[in-house]
């Protein structure tokens, strides 16, 4: 049986789309051959590729004039690929620092220019919060602004979509495709795809066109973005079969009914989940109620001692990955898109069952 996984990535994919995927493994739409032998020139492949963005930018509404890239390296090699083509003459970008993915981006872009943190993260009564935008003491002068809309590790996400003056980018690894999001008030937008998207190896990267002309010359090609747009993100090699798999998962949601459809699910399943946290004495989750995340609800238990037991038990009822990130320790579970309401039910009714037999 498939168990219910609650991994922050790689994380669950749509048994409906793994089922799709098998069953084209070895002949791929009569053509004899897995789609992973297929050269990525080839017109069946690009046919697939082009699909692919075609349905992600109906998925996301995605504007004309923003380029959608289908890169490799994660979430992670952006960190370096934005400052190195997004800061242009000024050299400066200001970073908005909520948690440990922000900071990891901050870091990186450290390397590279001229970086002015901006410390947002806070408390409410004891819970962690994001600042409101007035007090974030933006730079005048910015390249851009950029933030991680949604720290998985944290379970920390904003509310609304800053508004600033400098092009905003945002990692939206954990978040993409939960809710619905206007693409337009974006410089860029990136997301390694193992989360929300597919499997792991793959990341996409959405980009305003007049964006593309100020990277540094000594940028690799293969991190250039204008480089990619002009090759149809076939500089190298992609990655071709997390590339396909991403294209069965955006067929999948539009046969769903759309980011729409799903963000419903997803506030159900979040509503449930928290839901459940708050009315009992034994779990507990650490975030201001307007800060919490969609997509990862980090808990701890009243007696850290039963953590082990929790997982345990948890992996026998067939709820998996639900150890919090080794950093922070507690529990967490990442109700992505591809898990099901069903799903949370499982998951809140174990944790009752578990307060009844160990709280
Ligand atoms: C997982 C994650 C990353 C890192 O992604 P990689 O693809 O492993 O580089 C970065 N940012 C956020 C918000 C993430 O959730």
């Amino acid at each position: 049986m498939r168990a219910y996984n609650f991994c922050a990535g790689p994380a669950a994919l749509p048994t409906a789309v793994l089922e799709k995927a098998q069953r084209e493994l070895l002949d791929w739409q009569g053509k004899g051959v897995s789609i992973m032998e297929m050269s990525h020139r080839s017109s069946d492949y690009v046919a697939v590729s082009a699909k692919a963005e075609a349905d992600l930018r109906k998925l996301m509404n995605i504007p004309e004039n923003y380029k959608v890239l289908f890169l490799q390296g994660g979430a992670s090699l952006q960190f370096s690929a934005i400052p190195l083509n997004l800061l242009g003459k000024n050299n400066k970008a200001d970073y908005i620092h909520t948690g440990i993915w922000s900071e990891k981006a901050l870091k990186e872009a450290q390397r590279y220019g001229d970086i002015h943190t901006v410390e947002a993260a806070t408390q409410i009564d004891g819970k962690f919060a994001i600042k409101p935008e007035q007090e974030w003491n933006l730079s005048a002068d910015a390249a851009y602004v950029h933030y991680a809309e949604n720290e998985t590790i944290g379970g920390i996400q904003f509310k609304d979509i800053p508004n600033v003056q400098a092009p905003l980018v945002s990692d939206l690894s954990s978040s993409i495709l939960s809710a619905p999001l206007d693409v337009s008030k974006f410089g860029l937008i990136y997301a390694g795809a193992q989360k929300n998207i597919g499997p792991a190896g793959l990341t996409i990267v959405i980009v305003r066109e007049d964006l593309l002309d100020q990277a540094k010359p000594e940028i690799p090609s293969i991190l250039k973005y204008s480089a990619q747009a002009k090759n149809d993100s076939m500089v190298n090699t992609p990655a071709t079969y997390a590339w396909y798999l991403a294209g069965l998962v955006f067929e999948w949601l539009l046969e769903q009914g759309g980011v729409d459809a799903i963000h419903k699910i997803n506030l159900a399943k979040a509503e449930l989940l928290y839901g459940y946290i708050d009315a009992s004495d034994f779990y507990n989750n650490p975030i201001a109620v307007p800060n919490r995340s969609l997509m990862n609800v980090p808990f701890t238990l009243a007696n850290a001692d039963l953590e082990k037991l929790f997982l345990k038990e948890a992996e026998e009822h067939h709820l998996l990955n639900l150890a919090g990130h080794r950093s922070v320790g507690g529990m967490r579970a990442s109700i992505y898109n591809a898990v099901p309401l069903e799903g949370v039910q499982a998951l809140v009714d174990f944790m009752d069952g578990f307060v009844k037999r160990h709280g």
